[in-house]
């Protein structure tokens, strides 16, 4: 018997002549992500193995025989698909301790003991890391909210498929996208200013994926009819957490769509909204949405500088400087900008803001009129390019009503906030899944992390956050299809507008939250870069802040409840109450439903007196107002879901622990007088106590 240790190259060619191999160290993702790019033609990978040749003696038959010591389930599972070992032990798990109990490979075991500690300083122990499977039979909630409302198999025969598709390759190019993330090139070798914004071509494939399957396509084919964004968001939340950020620019490649739907598609838009929604991946664009200025983000209003003006051909050329646009490798990009009338006037505030179509590189591939000033050094989302622009005549097309800007980019502005509340709910689940795969397999004080009660507690705890995120996720876009499709009542209609607000706001921090906790219950691992945790709770914290922070959507609630004479909260008290009445039967659920009711009463209570507070009052309130909007109607869904047929104990106890806490903190904090014009004054004394400013 002969042994070697050794650094050895796998290739296409090891396949079934693979010989006799005892695997020892392999590391389970780096061999998974190996054999998964096999088949795409000749990748290598590095494996440090402890080879073992052994010749049976009385072999008869040319039979070969391998054993297998890999660190992981995973590892295992992946070398033998590609050498079919017969004898199979994964070390330091439980298969592998069993497998060495019962005896079936201890020649195996002790040899591979003596391997292990002759050569390891560090000892033999190695955790099985989290699995990651295919999602979609990981997810009871998604599982039975399709029962429910999709009785055919089309949706989760398409959706399991895609969820195999995720494990098996695009999980890979997420953490590839992580790894290589984009760069500037500004010159060329010879000197020429060329402003490259080079990606992973993993970020390229991401690209194509996002074709193939259809993210933004299936939001305009509509298959399902008006439950095609609910499909299509179903694919989008289970690809997100592996997506390596590529959600960002479908969100805005799907937004500028629907701005382009809505506006009526006439050239030069038709083309390009062709390209946004082609499932080919050779024509398939995506967009970028310029708003943000130094000026402002949250106020484009007072902060946008960019001017647009008019060329003899009706066409107009851009000048300004944009702080903040994502996903700067995109075809096209809609962008605010001021046009400049024939006395060289501008109107300011948001009337002067118009919206323009504008293709960001030319025929030869070169920027068109813009230079790269650089790529922002980010907290998370490192996968994606976000760059400050300079445009300087920027050939562009008046898409907007003049003055009407603001108002044309709103539907963008619902897109990417229902795209924003998927990430946010899909990094809950992900975590989650990770989180409890992790529970069966770390032991602490003797047992697995799983049978410590309050472990599991924490886990529960996270489950119901993220049941409650998902279920008001699902509802908005239920919403959504349906006013797209024309059988929304007003009331529905009303609600979307306020639930897509609502929903974007609350599950942004929750999804820091969850998360947070998430890379805690993995205790020193969860902090520790090459598990891919981290980047999680990096990319986590963007939520609460693009799309609207969390403070400028508070005050989005106020001004569409008092846009539409408050028939927005209306419909809530209204919707809320059907729902509650529907399931007034059920005992089980009874604390819920009492919870939900009297909740919603001290919030009529206090949108009543409200409106008869001095200025200001309610715009302290905003915040807990929209978080009481929005706890009362994801336990109002919980409970929906839970008295559903089909419902499990589980959804029952999900919806009850929900209700326990405090659903309506606005009304709460009223009763204590927190809104009261003097508590600004005590707020700003107490943050500006110490504070010099010389
Ligand atoms: C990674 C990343 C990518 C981005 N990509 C894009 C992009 O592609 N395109 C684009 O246009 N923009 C993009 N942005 C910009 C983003 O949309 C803005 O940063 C965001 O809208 C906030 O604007 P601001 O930075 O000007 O903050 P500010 O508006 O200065 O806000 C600062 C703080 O003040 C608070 N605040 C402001 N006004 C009020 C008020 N009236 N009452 C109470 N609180 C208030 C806010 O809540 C916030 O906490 C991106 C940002 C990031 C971080």
């Amino acid at each position: 018997m002969g042994k070697s240790q050794c650094w050895t190259t796998l290739d296409n060619n090891v396949g079934g002549d693979w010989p006799h191999v005892l695997m020892v160290t392999t590391a389970g993702s780096a061999l998974r992500r190996m054999l998964s790019a096999q088949p795409a033609g000749g990748s290598t990978a590095h494996v440090r193995c402890v080879l073992s040749t052994r010749k049976e003696e009385e072999e008869e038959e040319e039979e070969e025989e391998v054993v297998v010591l890999a660190r992981s389930a995973m590892a295992l599972r992946a070398v033998g698909r590609l050498a079919r070992p017969r004898r199979a032990l994964c070390t330091q798990s439980a298969s592998y301790r069993s497998s060495v109990r019962s005896g079936p490979c201890d020649e195996a075991a002790e040899l591979s003991a003596q391997s292990l500690f002759s050569r390891s300083a560090v000892g033999s122990f190695f955790q099985d890391q989290p699995l990651l499977r295919n999602p979609v039979g990981e997810d009871a909630l998604l599982q039975s909210y399709l029962r429910r409302h999709f009785p055919s198999t089309e949706v989760k025969e398409d959706l399991s498929r895609f969820g195999e598709r995720l494990v098996n390759e695009i999980d890979a190019l997420g953490h590839e996208c992580e790894e290589h993330p984009p760069r500037l090139q500004h010159f060329d070798a010879w000197g020429n200013r060329v402003d490259r914004i080079l990606t992973s071509s993993a970020w390229t494939r991401m690209k194509e994926v996002s074709a193939e399957e259809g993210f933004v396509a299936a939001g305009y084919e509509r298959c399902f009819g008006e439950w095609s964004r609910v499909y299509q968001m179903s694919k989008l939340y289970l690809y997100a957490p592996s997506a390596g950020l590529y959600t960002c620019p479908l969100a805005m490649t799907d937004g500028a769509a629907k701005v382009i739907e809505s506006l009526g598609r006439s050239l030069p838009v038709d083309e390009a909204f062709q390209r946004l929604t082609s499932r080919d991946p050779k024509r398939f664009w995506t967009s970028g949405q310029w708003m943000t200025e130094r000026k402002g983000g949250s106020d484009v209003a007072r902060g946008t500088e960019t001017l647009a003006f008019q060329q003899p051909d009706g066409t107009y050329r851009l000048r300004g400087f944009k702080w903040f646009t994502s996903a700067t490798d995109a075809d096209m990009a809609l962008v605010l900008a001021r046009v400049v009338d024939g006395h060289g006037q501008i109107v300011q505030g948001s009337a002067g803001l118009s919206l323009f179509y504008a293709e960001v590189r030319d025929q030869f591939g070169r920027l068109n009129g813009i230079e790269v000033k650089r790529l922002k050094e980010k907290l998370g989302t490192r996968q994606m390019p976000t760059a400050e622009l300079l445009l300087y005549d920027l050939p562009a097309h008046l898409v907007s009503p003049e003055g009407r800007g603001v108002a044309t980019i709103a539907n963008m502005l619902t897109l990417t906030r229902i795209h924003n509340t998927v990430s946010a709910v899909a990094a809950m689940r992900r975590i989650i899944q990770l989180s409890r795969d992790y529970a069966t397999k770390r032991f602490a004080f003797g047992k697995l992390l799983k049978d410590h009660p309050l472990h599991v507690q924490t886990i529960a705890r996270m489950e119901i956050e993220t049941r409650a995120a998902f279920l008001l996720m699902m509802e908005v876009c239920r919403l959504f299809g349906k006013e797209e499709s024309g059988t929304a009542s007003d009331t529905e209609v009303h609600l979307f507008r306020l639930l897509t607000t609502v929903a974007k706001l609350y599950t942004g921090k929750q999804a820091v939250a969850v998360v947070s906790e998430g890379l805690e219950s993995f205790g020193g691992q969860g902090y520790i870069e090459d598990t891919g945790l981290p980047r999680m709770l990096r990319d986590a914290q963007v939520l609460s802040i693009w799309e609207g922070t969390t403070n400028i959507l508070s005050l989005d609630v106020l001004r569409s409840t008092a846009k539409s004479s408050g028939h927005v909260l209306d419909s809530f008290f209204a919707d809320v109450k059907t729902k509650m009445l529907a399931v007034n039967g059920s005992s089980a659920l009874r604390p819920a439903v009492e919870a939900v009711n009297t909740a919603l009463s001290c919030l009529g209570k206090f949108v009543h007196t409200a409106a008869q507070r001095p200025p200001g009052y309610m715009e302290l309130a905003a915040r807990d107002l929209a978080y009481s909007l929005a706890r009362i109607y994801m336990g109002c869904l919980l409970i929906d879901h839970a008295s559903w047929e089909g419902a499990s104990h589980a959804d029952a106890y999900a919806a009850l622990r929900w209700c326990e806490q405090d659903l309506c903190p606005v009304a709460s904090r009223d009763s204590r007088g927190i809104y009261d014009p003097n508590s600004s004054q005590m707020d700003s004394s107490l943050v500006y106590e110490g504070y010099t400013n010389n």
